[in-house]
C-alpha cells in the first residue's frame, strides 16, 4: 500500500472508529426501544469492525492471518449489506413494520452469505507472490458474494427512492438525508479510490476510506435524532469530547520515553476532568432552557386564550349595543310619538354612553383582529376634515353634558386628502376626542386640523385636563396602559391608544403627544397628504 505517511491511516481508522462507536452509542440510548435506533448502532458497530479489518489486511501477514482477514472481511461486508436493506425499510420508525415473510428471507440470506464467507467456498486460500503480497484463490461458491452485494445494493437503492417519494414530508426528508450520506459515501470511494486505482493505479485515498464512511454514520445519526436538537447539542458535546480522550489516550500507547507519557498522561487527566465538567454543564444549560420553553410555551397558550376570550366576549357584547343604540334613536326621532325634552336629554346621554361602550369593544376587538394579523383595512382616498367634522358633532352632548367649552378649529385652506382606511380613522379620532373629554372636568376641548408641512396634515386634540408626566408618556401607546392615577377614576381599559398607534402606523403616519402634568394634553396623529 503506498501512503506518505504510515501513521496517518492509524490515525485516521482511530478517531473515524472513536466517532463511529460514539454516534452508535448515543443513538442507542437516546431510544433503546426503537429498532431503527438498534440497528443504525449495530451498523455503526459492524462498519468499524469491518474497517479495523481492512486495515489489518493491508499488512502483510502470513497466508495463514491472511486468508482470515480477507473472509472477515467479506463476512461483515455482507452484513453491512443486509442491514443496509433493513435500515432502509425500517427507518424512521419505533417498530419492524416490514412482512414477516420479507424480514425472514432477508435474514436468512444474509446469515447464510455471512457464514460462506467464512468457509473455503468463497475464499479457498491465499498465494503469496514472488513479491510477498497474498493473492486469494477464489472457491467454488465465489459467485455468491458479489451476487449477494449487487441484489442487496439494487434493493437497498429501490426501497430507498420509492419510500422517498411516497412518504409525508417528515419521513421523506429523513430518508432523504440518509440517501445523501450513503452517495457521498459512494462518490468519494468511487471518485478517489476506484478510478485512480483502476486508471492509474493510485491508492494514496485508500487510507482515506474509513473517513468517508462518516458521511452515512453522520448523516444518519443526524437524521435518526434530528427532532430533538437539544439532544444534538449535547450529543456534539459529548462526541467532540469523546473523541479527544480517544485521541489522547491512543497517544499514550504510542509515547516512546517516559518524560512524554508523563506529560501526555498528565494532559490526557486534565483533559477528562474538563470533559466531564462541559458536558454537564452544556446538560445542565440545555435542561434549563428546555424548561424555559416550556415556560414561555405555557405562557404564549394563557395569552392566546385571553385573546379569545376578550374577542369572544367583545363580539358578544357588541350585538346588544348596537340593538340599544337603534332604539333609542327611533325613540329620538319620534317612531314612539313625542317625547318631553327632560326624556330626550336623558336619552342623548344613554346614547353616547352607548357608544362609548361600543367604542370600548370595538377596541377589544380590533386588538385581537390586528395582532393576529386578521384585520382587513379597506384603503380609500378622502379629505381628512370630513372625518374629523362628523367625529367632532359625535361628542358635542358629551361634551356639552360636562359643560365644557368644546370648539372645533379646521384651518383654511388646507391640503387634507390623505389615503387610509377611513372608518378606522373615526375610529382614531374617536379614540383621542373621547379621551380628552373624558378625562378633562373643568376647561375645554379643541379639536383642531393644521397643515404641518405640504407633505403633511396634522389632527390634534387640545385639553386642559390633569395632563400626564413625561415618564408615563412614554409608556401610554402601550397595550392595556393606563396611567395609575385614573385607575379606578374612569372606566377604561388601555387599549385605545395602543390600538390607534397600530392603525396610524398601517397608514404611514405618526401618533404621539405633548402634555405637562397639571396642563393639560396635546394629541395628535399626522398623516401624509396625497394628490
Ligand atoms: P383608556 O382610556 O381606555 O384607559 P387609552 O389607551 O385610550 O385607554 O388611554 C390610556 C391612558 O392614557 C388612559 O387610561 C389615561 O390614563 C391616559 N390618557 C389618555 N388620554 C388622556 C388625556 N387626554 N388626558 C389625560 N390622560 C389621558
Amino acid at each position: 500500500m503506498s501512503v506518505l505517511f504510515p501513521q496517518l491511516s492509524l490515525w485516521l481508522l482511530i478517531i473515524v472508529a472513536a466517532i463511529n462507536f460514539t454516534l452508535s452509542a448515543f443513538v442507542f440510548s437516546s431510544n433503546p426501544k426503537s429498532s431503527t435506533n438498534k440497528i443504525f448502532a449495530f451498523l455503526g458497530v459492524i462498519i468499524t469492525f469491518w474497517l479495523v479489518n481492512m486495515y489489518l489486511s493491508l499488512q502483510n501477514y502470513s497466508p495463514q492471518i491472511s486468508i482470515w482477514l480477507i473472509r472477515l472481511s467479506v463476512f461483515f461486508a455482507s452484513g453491512i449489506n443486509g442491514l443496509f436493506v433493513l435500515l432502509a425499510n425500517v427507518m424512521p420508525d419505533e417498530k419492524i413494520s416490514l412482512k414477516k415473510e420479507k424480514l425472514l428471507t432477508l435474514l436468512i440470506s444474509t446469515l447464510t452469505v455471512m457464514f460462506l464467507c467464512l468457509s473455503n467456498l468463497i475464499f479457498k486460500t491465499v498465494n503469496v507472490g514472488a513479491n510477498g503480497g497474498a493473492s486469494p484463490v477464489p472457491g467454488m461458491l465465489i459467485f455468491i458474494f458479489p451476487l449477494f452485494i449487487v441484489t442487496t445494493s439494487i434493493a437497498c437503492f429501490y426501497v430507498f427512492i420509492r419510500r422517498i417519494s411516497g412518504s409525508d414530508e417528515n419521513v421523506r426528508k429523513k430518508l432523504s438525508v440518509v440517501f445523501v450520506g450513503i452517495l457521498l459515501m459512494l462518490l468519494f470511494v468511487v471518485v478517489t479510490i476506484v478510478i485512480p486505482v483502476t486508471v492509474s493505479q493510485n491508492s494514496y485515498f485508500v487510507q482515506f476510506f474509513p473517513l468517508y464512511t462518516l458521511f452515512f454514520t453522520g448523516l444518519t445519526a443526524y437524521a435518526i435524532i434530528k427532532h430533538n436538537l437539544f439532544s444534538v447539542k449535547v450529543f456534539a458535546t459529548q462526541a467532540i469530547t469523546i473523541v479527544i480522550w480517544i485521541v489522547l489516550l491512543a497517544k499514550l500507547f504510542v509515547t516512546k520515553n517516559s518524560y512524554e507519557f508523563f506529560l501526555d498522561a498528565v494532559v490526557f487527566l486534565v483533559m477528562v476532568v474538563f470533559g466531564v465538567v462541559l458536558i454537564k454543564s452544556v446538560i445542565v444549560e440545555i435542561e434549563q432552557r428546555k424548561k424555559l420553553e416550556e415556560l414561555t410555551q405555557k405562557l404564549k397558550d394563557l395569552d392566546q386564550q385571553k385573546n379569545e376570550f376578550i374577542s369572544m366576549a367583545a363580539h358578544e357584547l357588541r350585538a346588544p349595543m348596537t340593538a340599544i343604540k337603534g332604539y333609542i334613536s327611533m325613540i329620538l326621532e319620534g317612531d314612539t310619538g313625542d317625547i318631553p325634552e327632560k326624556a330626550r336629554g336623558f336619552l342623548a346621554d344613554a346614547t353616547s354612553i352607548n357608544d362609548r361602550m361600543v367604542r370600548l369593544v370595538n377596541n377589544m376587538l380590533n386588538v385581537s383582529r390586528i395582532e393576529e394579523g386578521r384585520m382587513s383595512f379597506q384603503f380609500d382616498t378622502d379629505e381628512l376634515s370630513r372625518v374629523v367634522r362628523t367625529v367632532y358633532s359625535q361628542f358635542l352632548p358629551e361634551a356639552q353634558r360636562k359643560s365644557l367649552e368644546y370648539k372645533l378649529d379646521i384651518s383654511k385652506e388646507i391640503k387634507d386628502r390623505v389615503y387610509a382606511d377611513i372608518d378606522k380613522l373615526h375610529e382614531i379620532a374617536g379614540n383621542l376626542i373621547s379621551n380628552a373629554i373624558k378625562y378633562t372636568e373643568t376647561g375645554s376641548v379643541i379639536v383642531r386640523l393644521v397643515q404641518k408641512d405640504a407633505g403633511t396634515i396634522r389632527f390634534e386634540v387640545v385639553d386642559t385636563g390633569p395632563g400626564i408626566s413625561s415618564e408615563e408618556q412614554v409608556k401610554l401607546f402601550q397595550k392595556f396602559y393606563r396611567v395609575e392615577s385614573n385607575v379606578g377614576k374612569t372606566t377604561g381599559t388601555g387599549l385605545g391608544l395602543y390600538i390607534s398607534r397600530l392603525m396610524i402606523e398601517k397608514f404611514n403616519g405618526k401618533i404621539g403627544l405633548d402634555s405637562e402634568p397639571g396642563k393639560g394634553s396635546i394629541f395628535w396623529f399626522e398623516l401624509p397628504v396625497v394628490a
